[in-house]
């Protein structure tokens, strides 16, 4: 078939909303482990990792037994949020393996199977707790595209999508978003104080620990732990949206673990599911479960394969004596030398990030675009992220080997060597 040909449909039919498949003109078939194949036998070292949904890597062969047994063996597909012995499984491992070691007494939802319908949950349940419409929301947050997450998203492109107005949020500068030159919550105390401020007293404060989609900011542990203190003081329920950070991507299983705080909601999605297939979650403290039953509804709660492989990957990945968390941070300090002695050696480029989420920054915004593409030209995907695209932000599966780390980051630096001499 002629290469225009292999691609006609997606021009023909599919809608211009796609975004991805422009940036890595190939067509995907197969992967495994941190790689991934075109149609024309093409290999590419997978930095993406389905934007974080892959943290075990492509089909992980100890996730796909487990899927493949249960799906040979007639185990429920579709379930609603009907008991299953898949669901039970799951509950007991996520007690045992991730709540009880770190004394979190959460209860569980199981939103609709997206990141954006775990946070809406939370958003809502804040609303439902306290009886306040407000959030409080950060500078270049993300949480999705529904529109209460929008709401609390900061991307003026994605906002203008919505169509009608987003109410009900307000925005509040994230960890450094003055340089250092204004005190950390001089701002939010100010104007909670404050009655002539305009403020409606909030319902809750939604945060990313490390803005993915922002631009890989990342929140001190002691910003965490004075946003985590403010919220008690004025009794505003703290959210964590971990749908990017958790699952182990900044080392420990929940990002905001290094702060030592234990914020009143919590929302999963992404590598919960361990293999890629959707499922979310969104955890609160048991006093605030204050659902009516089928209040917050939906048909696909209960992806049962999902819960399948979910259960196998914190078994496998998150047990007793796990040393991928420290595995993770020895991962990260790797992309963070390599991406130091790029900001050394070119002026206008910077590195930050936490664990196995790296960013490298532009001054000219351009140059992360055009360093993603020469990558995806040699066989790395990399996916460009903050309000302008300036950063080069890096996702490895977090099963990544150290040879694999070192090949992309070859191909990284000679990419950025090209675009910055
Ligand atoms: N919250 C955060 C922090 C995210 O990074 C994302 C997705 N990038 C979402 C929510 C939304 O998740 P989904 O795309 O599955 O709706």
């Amino acid at each position: 078939m002629p290469e225009a040909d292999k691609t006609a449909i997606f021009e023909h039919l599919e809608s211009e909303v796609r975004s991805y498949s422009r940036g890595w003109p190939a067509t995907f078939t197969t992967a495994s482990g941190s790689w991934i194949r075109d149609e024309n036998g093409r290999e590419y070292l997978d930095f993406f990792a389905g934007a974080g949904a892959l943290n075990y890597g492509h089909n992980n062969p100890i996730l796909k037994k487990a899927l493949v047994d249960y799906i040979v063996g007639d185990g429920i597909t579709h379930g609603l949020d009907m008991n299953t012995v898949a669901k039970r499984e799951l509950l007991e491992t996520i007690q045992h393996n991730i709540l009880e070691p770190r004394n979190l007494d959460y209860k569980v939802q199981f939103p609709g199977p997206t990141g954006t319908n775990a946070v809406e949950a939370a958003l809502k349940l804040a609303r439902k707790v306290t009886g306040r419409e407000s959030i409080i929301n950060f500078t270049n947050a993300f949480h999705g595209m529904t529109l209460g997450a929008l709401s609390v998203t900061g991307n003026s492109m994605k906002r203008a999508g919505a169509g009608v107005p987003l109410v009900h949020a307000t925005p509040m500068p994230f960890d450094n978003y003055f340089g250092g030159v204004t005190e950390d919550f001089q701002w939010f105390e100010r104007v909670l104080d404050d009655s002539g401020s305009g403020l409606n007293r909030p319902a809750a404060v939604i945060v990313e620990t490390v803005q993915g989609e922002g631009g890989v900011n990342v929140a001190r542990a002691e910003w965490l732990r004075a946003l985590a203190d403010l919220c008690a003081r004025r009794e505003i329920l703290l959210i964590v949206d971990d749908v990017q950070m958790g699952c182990g991507r900044t080392g420990p299983f929940f990002s905001f673990e290094i702060a030592g705080i234990q914020p009143d909601i919590v929302t999963l999605s992404k590598s919960i599911g361990g293999y890629g297939l959707p499922m979310a979650l969104t955890m609160f403290k048991r006093e605030l479960d204050v659902w009516g039953p089928g209040e917050h509804n939906g048909t696909f709660r209960g992806n049962n394969p999902a819960f399948v492989t979910a259960t196998a990957a914190i078994q496998e990945y998150w047990g007793a004596g796990s040393t991928l968390p420290e595995e993770t941070l020895a991962k990260g300090e790797t992309i963070s030398n390599a991406f130091t002695k790029l900001a050394d050696k070119f002026d206008g480029v910077s590195t930050r990030g936490r664990g196995l989420v790296q960013g490298l920054v532009f001054d000219d915004a351009e140059n992360a675009g055009k360093v993603c593409k020469l990558a995806f030209d040699e066989g790395l995907l990399a996916e460009t992220s903050g309000p302008s695209d300036e950063v080069v932000k890096l996702l490895p599966p977090l099963t990544v080997t150290n040879d694999e780390l070192d090949q992309g980051l070859r191909i990284l630096t000679s990419a950025t060597e090209k675009v910055c001499s």
